[in-house]
């Protein structure tokens, strides 16, 4: 069943259309993962998704049902949540501070205790530091922040944008690890990357744009094998776990 579904979505800045007829899905449960070069429109796409920019064509419906219009916080109530590009953590406020912030649309917000446990238990760093305030963590710990906050919110679909930008290769498969371990507790991921390969190799499914369109989609690990996605944006590189060899 299709939890988020875009249909010939464009979205404008001015006379500049950034994204051009966009048509992706996510079912319930998936991973899916936007890749593409700098100016692509994945975070544009992102975006539109989570209501922060208005569509000039399209429609995007959620569950079913058409969100296209929804105010941006409502589309958070009904279970959209976005971990932004640059984590946006509040460098003043306390890592727990933080977090109580990404509960901010929630009707139980007196019963955020399980959702702290389960932040933290994902998040152990962010337990130990969380009298600490967020501006003194280091990126890894911050992007570590920014999605235990997005959490808070309990969504059913959780939007990432680049969550890999900046750290280094051991944080970064860490934060993938982790995203696993989210998406198998039920939630479904839509995880913007222009690390294609890591991307691709935990996505179920995958969509390459190129300059505002969607040029091509597939499973993840076929797009990751796919000898044009390789040129372009793996660098020609082999797949870090190639497929087993066919039997028989
Ligand atoms: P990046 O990896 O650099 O974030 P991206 O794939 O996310 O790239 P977008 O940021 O969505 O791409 O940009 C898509 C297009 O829209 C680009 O041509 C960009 O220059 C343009 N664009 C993005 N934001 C704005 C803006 N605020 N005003 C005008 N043009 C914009």
């Amino acid at each position: 069943m299709a939890l988020l579904e875009l249909t010939d979505v464009s979205v404008e800045y001015g006379r500049i259309r950034a994204i051009s007829e966009i048509s992706i899905s996510v079912d319930v449960g998936e991973i899916v993962t936007l890749v593409g070069a700098n100016g692509a429109g994945k975070t544009t796409t992102m975006r539109a998704i989570s209501g922060i920019r208005p569509l000039s064509n399209g429609k995007i419906r959620f569950e079913g049902d058409d969100v296209t219009k929804l105010r941006a916080d409502l589309r958070v109530v009904r279970g959209i949540s976005q971990v932004p590009e640059g984590r946006g953590c509040f460098p003043g406020m306390t890592v727990a501070e933080n977090l109580d912030m990404g509960a901010y649309a929630r009707k139980d917000r007196r019963k955020l205790g399980p959702d702290f446990d389960h932040v933290y238990e994902l998040f152990p760093r962010l337990q130990e530091r969380r009298t600490q305030t967020a501006g003194t963590l280091s990126g890894g710990e911050q992007q570590m922040l920014a999605i235990g906050r997005a959490l808070m919110s309990r969504p059913k679909l959780l939007l990432l944008d680049e969550p890999s930008m900046g750290l280094a290769p051991m944080i970064v498969a860490q934060i993938f690890d982790i995203l696993r371990a989210i998406n198998e507790t039920g939630v479904t991921v839509l995880l913007v990357e222009q690390n294609a390969a890591k991307a691709l190799a935990i996505a179920d499914r995958g969509y390459v744009l190129e300059t505002g369109s969607v040029a091509l989609t597939g499973p993840g690990r076929a797009l990751l094998e796919d000898e044009r996605v390789r040129a372009v944006y793996l660098g020609g590189e082999v797949a870090s776990e190639p497929p087993p060899p066919h039997k028989g």
